[in-house]
């Protein structure tokens, strides 16, 4: 057997020259927790061209989504964003990674913090119900350069609140948090910032944060990543994992070379 799914794509959407996104078709066999990630590519002659990528749709959809980065010149990326209806991609067989609930120890909000294509692992968990059973609000904050890096700010905003499935538990649970660092925006500034001086809490109306009551889940830069987990220990929060559940769990949206 295989080691991959070979899958179809059946729709691309390029929200700008850095960010595309895509569904594809989706083997039955193939099952996924909310937030994890897989290896995923293209099968070239000899060995496949492979990258670990975020599950960006729900773990019950019978499509698959990605939601990519185009680097200039990525071996990977400077092909796939060629991308057309009808090209077949490879997915791995076992998707794994941190970002799922069970790491997490249970408690009032969860906080999804996410910068650039780091909201792609968030995508997957407010679509699943699960998640608003296990928590009161769910606040997905998204970190970008430029508004128009805000990928699917409007269907969080305005498509998911109306989803037949779990548009009554988005409409009572879910907050969106974006904010934006290189231009004017009614949230300006980075997320540690927000995070640091509790405006992720007070801005959104919720109680400041509380190390015995609020969960984290962060996906982003290496130096975003370095910089949150350093709020975060300093309040006494602690990291979770697959052993051991904990405040806040942690996932690399890519890894600098
Ligand atoms: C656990 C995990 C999950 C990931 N999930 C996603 C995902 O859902 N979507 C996605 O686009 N990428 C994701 N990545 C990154 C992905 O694996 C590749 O690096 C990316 O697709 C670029 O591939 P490439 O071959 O074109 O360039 P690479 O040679 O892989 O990357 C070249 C350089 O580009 C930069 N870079 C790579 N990816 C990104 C990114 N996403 N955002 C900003 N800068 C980047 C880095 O500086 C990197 O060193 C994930 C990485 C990890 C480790």
């Amino acid at each position: 057997m295989s080691a991959f799914h070979h899958e179809k794509v059946l729709s691309v959407h390029h929200w700008t020259d850095r960010l595309f996104s895509f569904k594809t078709t989706r083997d039955p066999s193939f099952r996924f927790r909310s937030g994890q990630f897989v290896m995923m590519g293209l099968a070239s002659e000899g060995k496949p061209l492979l990258r670990a990528y975020s599950l960006a749709s729900a773990h019950y959809d019978d499509q698959l989504e990605f939601f990519s980065i185009k680097v200039p010149n990525g071996p990977l990326t400077s092909r796939l964003q060629h991308l057309k209806e009808g090209d077949e991609i490879v997915v791995g067989r076992k998707p794994t990674g941190t970002l799922v609930t069970d790491n997490l120890r249970p408690g009032r909000a969860l906080y999804l913090l996410g910068t650039g294509t780091g909201l792609a692992p968030f995508l997957s968990i407010i679509r699943d119900p699960e998640a608003y059973e296990k928590f009161d609000r769910i606040v997905v904050a998204h970190g970008v350069r430029w508004i128009a890096d805000l990928a699917y700010g409007s269907y969080i905003q305005d498509d998911l609140p109306n989803d037949e499935l779990i548009g009554d538990l988005v409409r009572d649970k879910l907050i969106y948090y974006p904010t934006v660092t290189r231009e004017p925006f009614r949230n300006r500034g980075r997320l540690s910032a927000a995070l640091e001086s509790d405006r992720l809490a007070t801005d959104n109306g919720l109680l400041p944060i509380d190390r015995d009551q609020d969960r984290f889940m962060l996906c982003g830069s290496p130096a975003m990543l370095a910089d949150i987990r350093t709020i975060l220990k300093a309040r006494g929060f602690e990291e979770g994992n697959h052993g051991e559940p904990g405040d806040y769990v942690i996932e690399k949206a890519f890894v600098d070379k």
